[in-house]
């Protein structure tokens, strides 16, 4: 892909999933990638597969709801790589089920916080300092959640309805600085997060991903490619867009 190789990327939640398969993806593309997680000996893993696969990355401890701690992980970014171009706000948060009329208000302040509150910290931290590179792409990662709605788990569908907002808001007020801001909308993923619903069920896979078209889930792979062709000249024109990566499921 065009204009990844030799630019900075920050991906947070890269300690798994998604994220961590986005590290790698960026590293494989020529970028130096900044691995961030609040889990840091899994962050410290993808850096190390991000390696494996041939980029420069290195490992930061980040907890996204914090912003203390997201200002301090764009400072330290910045001044061991030299700059920022790309951003890929991942990390997130499935949260308790249950019925609106059930759900505590911890469970929802925890969601939300982690899910909405780490993505607008993210990018209020971010677009600085992209900016002073003359411009660059921020990928937020939403989900078909943040599309349609589904009874018994409104704290996390809330959340990502609120990153899909954010992302076309904030993409509104950077695009004349070069800066492009999209989301991704992923399916069912194969990922641990997918993993703790369906604990290990091979029947439970097959009613998550019956509502979608292609009928299985997708490889983490195929939503890092999403992020990457975000970020990539190859998508110039592209902004203030949620993206469906979701073998056909808000198609039908
Ligand atoms: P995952 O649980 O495998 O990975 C999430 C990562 O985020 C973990 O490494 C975790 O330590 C990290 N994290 C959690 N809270 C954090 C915090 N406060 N600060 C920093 N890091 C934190 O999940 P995944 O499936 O890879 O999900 C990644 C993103 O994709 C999430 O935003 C999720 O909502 C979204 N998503 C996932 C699916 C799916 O089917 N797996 C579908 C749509 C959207």
């Amino acid at each position: 892909m065009n204009g990844i190789s030799g630019k900075v990327a920050l991906v947070t939640g890269a300690g798994s999933g998604i994220g961590r398969a986005t590290a790698v993806a960026f590293g494989e593309a020529g970028a130096t990638v900044a691995a961030a997680d609040v889990d840091e000996a899994a962050a410290t893993e993808t850096a190390r597969l991000v390696e494996e696969a041939g980029g420069e990355a290195a490992a930061f401890h980040v907890d996204v709801s914090d912003e203390d701690s997201v200002a301090a992980l764009v400072e330290s970014v910045v001044d061991r790589f030299g700059g920022l171009d790309f951003a890929h706000n991942n990390a997130g948060i499935e949260g308790e089920g249950g019925p609106v009329a059930e759900q505590t208000l911890e469970n929802w302040d925890r969601v939300i916080d982690v899910n909405l509150r780490g993505v607008f910290l993210g990018m209020k931290h971010e677009i600085p300092r992209i900016r002073e590179r003359g411009g660059g792409a921020i990928v937020n990662t939403a989900s078909v959640a943040g599309l349609v709605g589904a009874a018994g788990l409104s704290p996390y569908y809330a959340s990502k309805h609120g990153v899909v907002g954010l992302t076309k808001s904030a993409a509104a007020e950077v695009a004349e600085d070069g800066i492009r801001v999209n989301a991704v909308c992923p399916g069912v993923v194969d990922t641990p997060m997918v993993g703790r619903f369906t604990e290990g069920n091979e029947e439970a896979m097959t009613a998550l991903v019956e509502p979608q078209a292609m009928k299985r889930p997708a490889d983490p792979a195929e939503i890092a490619a999403a992020v990457v062709w975000l970020c990539a000249d190859d998508s110039s024109f592209v902004t203030g867009v949620p993206l469906p990566v979701d073998g056909g499921y808000v198609a039908q």
